[in-house]
């Protein structure tokens, strides 16, 4: 484990009470959009540090979109620091969750729950998912509305680039929720809607999808997708499905 410098936060962004974009300066290797830093607070004495997705592109200040997990050690204090508020940072970005391990595709889907959208938002950024995929798909479930962070952002690139980016916002427990599809992501999939918004099929010939963030999700994705031929990608043995767990 790699020793921890001292960070600092510059900025906070509350998109829901609890929900929260940090921007945080410090001193940090380069790293590529996809991978994590270790963030740390010393609480009750101990130091509790925990993987947190780099949100921004590389040479911005770093950026972390963080829910507050109830009765959790780190994200009750994390999410609470204010401007100016010292926090611990690893300097050594983590991780594979990244496009240079995603084979050749013609579309990329980029299928998140909560915060597990925080690493597209840094490949979107950085410019790169454009720039490889004729298509990028962009799914973001969340419980309500209001937790649909970024979506500006993203439905701006969307105009930028026609055709080329669609964003499918995916809301289970918000009937009023506009623009969404209601439910699951897994259900949206099973019923065909998902791909209907989205504009384009699913398929084992033209299709990557990168999954990031409830491992339920993820479970169940991989079971939907294993039964029309889509399968985990591994560097010994391609395939189509990328994942990154924010918790087991
Ligand atoms: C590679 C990686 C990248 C990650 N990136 C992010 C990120 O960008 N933003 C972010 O908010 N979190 C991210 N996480 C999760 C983060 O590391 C912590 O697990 C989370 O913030 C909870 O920390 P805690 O100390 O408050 O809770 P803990 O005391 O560690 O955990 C409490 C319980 O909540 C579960 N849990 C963890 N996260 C969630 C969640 N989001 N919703 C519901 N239950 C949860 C844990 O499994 C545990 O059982 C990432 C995890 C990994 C492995």
């Amino acid at each position: 484990m790699s020793t921890l410098s001292q960070g600092r936060v510059v900025a906070r962004r509350e998109w829901n009470p609890g929900l929260f974009t940090l921007s945080v300066e410090a001193e940090v290797a380069p790293f590529v959009p996809g991978q994590f830093l270790n963030l740390g607070l010393m609480l009750d004495g101990q130091m509790v540090r925990r993987a947190y997705s780099l949100a921004s592109a590389p040479g911005a200040h770093l950026e972390f979109y963080v829910t507050e997990v109830s009765g959790g050690a780190l994200t009750p204090a994390l999410v609470r620091l204010e401007p100016g508020a010292a926090l611990w940072v690893d300097p050594k970005p983590q991780g594979f969750f990244t496009l240079d391990w995603v084979p050749p595709a013609e579309e990329l889907w980029m299928v998140a729950t909560g915060t597990g959208l925080g690493p597209f938002i840094s490949m979107l950024r950085a410019g790169e998912a454009l720039r490889r995929f004729q298509r990028v798909v962009v799914v973001h479930g969340t419980r309500h509305a209001a937790e649909l962070a970024y979506a500006e952002e993203i439905a701006a690139l969307a105009v930028q680039h026609p055709g080329r980016v669609a964003r499918v916002p995916v809301v289970s427990r918000d009937p009023q929720a506009p623009d969404a599809l209601h439910g699951r992501i897994t259900q949206a999939l099973a019923t065909g809607e998902l791909e209907e918004r989205a504009g384009v099929a699913i398929s084992p010939e033209r299709s990557h999808l990168m999954l990031c963030g409830n491992p339920a999700m993820i479970d169940e994705l991989l079971a939907l997708l294993a039964a029309r031929g889509l399968n985990r990608h591994r560097t010994r043995k391609p395939g189509h499905i990328t994942v990154e767990r924010y918790w087991d």
